[in-house]
């Protein structure tokens, strides 16, 4: 069977190389000039850094299934040295989820709050046992209310304000305001324990690895897909294509485009597809000099009511290829991104800069150089009731076009290749 997989992001190079060890005949076609999408590191010059996605997690189980298969045990390193600044209380303290004294000594939230965080997490976790946590099926079942809503019902304020909130919004983004309580709840009944892991190559090593196995299209941009006679040409910028089967691996509103004149793909999916929405984002990558970065290590995130516009600085253990410079990496909220995405390259560095220092108070005044990366597209927002659509999606038959995406699950290389396992399934059975 030969299958085209269109977009060369994680969830299309997973489902390449499930599709791969199927025994089917897989190509990848991506429009850019990299494999990786929002995994994508950025190495010019002296400047080396993610451009999107940072880390994995101990419980990224299938994710961690691929790294031993593919013999990448070696490529991941453990994300150690995060540090929070205590917003109000002015002052940055290390952090670290799976450690019970970082808890214990959390200001902000009372004993009684801690005990009742500990309890109901408890309580939580033990009603889902067998419990996929990117699996919208299961995170339907809490899909009713916002992270907001559901913090202060089951919580209250506080513990949503200082702990709940600061779970998300730092990481993902969007406010918690908007989201779904289905995401909290999966990240509490997975935090105890947790441990952070980075690819020392980049976020990108997984599917450069997968797609050095499948042939690949790069600058290869579909344009459009038509089905006749049960076989499907696929129209590009370069030469047409045809395929006895497609994955469509774009974000949702490309995906949609692609697909809205094809009668295999329900009105549902195509309704579904067209109402996801994107949150737009940046993150900059600086190269500072090693001298002027030397109280300055790790990663910082804030905690408590901050108004800044930076989420989260990456200082050090981002290796330059001068070794007197250093890259430090920041990645600016939702509310700035949206409103500088627009401006000069050299604007939005200069104001990313300030909003770093804020954040991080060490920072040297200046830098020395910097790439900054815009996403009109970043994140799809895990709005109340879309783990429920996608759940839905999933089940209904558009054979023989599939999709996969972040847009199905909670937006991460984990939820991406559960959907690429999903895909796979469903064209060519086990
Ligand atoms: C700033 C940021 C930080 C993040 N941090 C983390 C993190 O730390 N951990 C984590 O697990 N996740 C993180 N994520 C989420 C994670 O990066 C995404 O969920 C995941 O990379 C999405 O992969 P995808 O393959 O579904 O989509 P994409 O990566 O967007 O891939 C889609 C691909 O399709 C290609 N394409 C589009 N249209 C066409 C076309 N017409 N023809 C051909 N190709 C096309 C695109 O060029 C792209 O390469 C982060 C995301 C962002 C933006």
């Amino acid at each position: 069977m030969n299958i085209g997989i269109i977009g060369g992001g994680i969830s299309g190079c997973a489902a390449a190389y499930e599709l791969h060890k199927k025994g089917c005949k897989v190509e990848i076609l991506e429009k850019g000039e990299q494999i990786g999408g929002r995994t994508i590191s950025f190495n010019e010059h002296e400047l080396f850094f993610n451009t999107g996605a940072a880390f994995i997690t101990n419980f990224y189980h299938r994710t961690h299934k691929y790294i031993t298969e593919l013999n990448l045990q070696n490529s991941i390193l453990e994300g150690k040295n995060a540090k929070v600044y205590l917003v109000g209380k002015e002052k940055t303290v290390p952090f670290d989820v799976a450690d019970i004294s970082t808890f214990i000594k959390f200001p902000y939230v009372n004993t009684r709050d801690k005990f009742s965080v500990v309890f109901k997490s408890l309580g939580l976790k033990m009603n889902r046992r067998n419990y996929d946590w990117v699996d919208p099926e299961h995170l339907g079942k809490d899909d009713y209310e916002s992270v907001a809503q559901f913090g202060k019902r089951v919580f209250n304020e506080r513990i949503y304000e200082y702990l709940l909130r600061q779970s998300i919004e730092p990481y993902w983004y969007f406010s918690a305001e908007e989201v779904s309580a289905a995401m909290v709840i999966a990240l509490q009944v997975n935090a105890m324990n947790a441990k952070f892991y980075t690819f020392e190559e980049g976020m990108d090593t997984l599917s450069r690895k997968i797609s050095s196995m499948v042939p690949t299209q790069l600058n290869c941009e579909v344009k459009s897909i038509s089905i006749d006679n049960k076989k499907i040409t696929v129209q590009t910028n370069r030469e047409d294509k045809v395929y006895d089967k497609i994955v469509v691996a774009t974000p949702a509103s490309l995906a949609h485009k692609l697909v809205e004149n094809l009668n295999c793909v329900t009105d549902y999916q195509k309704e579904f597809l067209s109402s996801q929405r994107y949150l737009k984002h940046i993150v900059i990558g600086y190269t500072v000099s090693s001298e002027n970065l030397k109280n300055v290590s790790g990663e910082f995130h804030p905690i408590g009511k901050w108004d800044f516009g930076a989420v989260a600085v990456l200082a050090k253990g981002y290796k330059s290829k001068q070794l007197d410079k250093e890259v430090v990496v920041v990645y600016l909220t939702k509310d700035l991104s949206e409103k500088i995405i627009n401006h000069s390259e050299e604007e939005i560095a200069k104001r990313g800069w300030t909003e770093a220092k804020k954040l991080c108070i060490d920072l040297p005044p200046g830098f020395l150089n910097a790439k900054v990366i815009r996403r009109e597209l970043a994140m799809p927002i895990s709005e109340v009731g879309r783990f429920k659509g996608a759940a839905k999606f999933l089940k209904q038959d558009s054979n023989p076009v599939v999709f996969v995406g972040d847009y199905l699950t909670i937006p991460c290389i984990e939820g991406c290749i559960f959907t690429a396992q999903k895909a796979a399934h469903s064209l060519v059975g086990k």
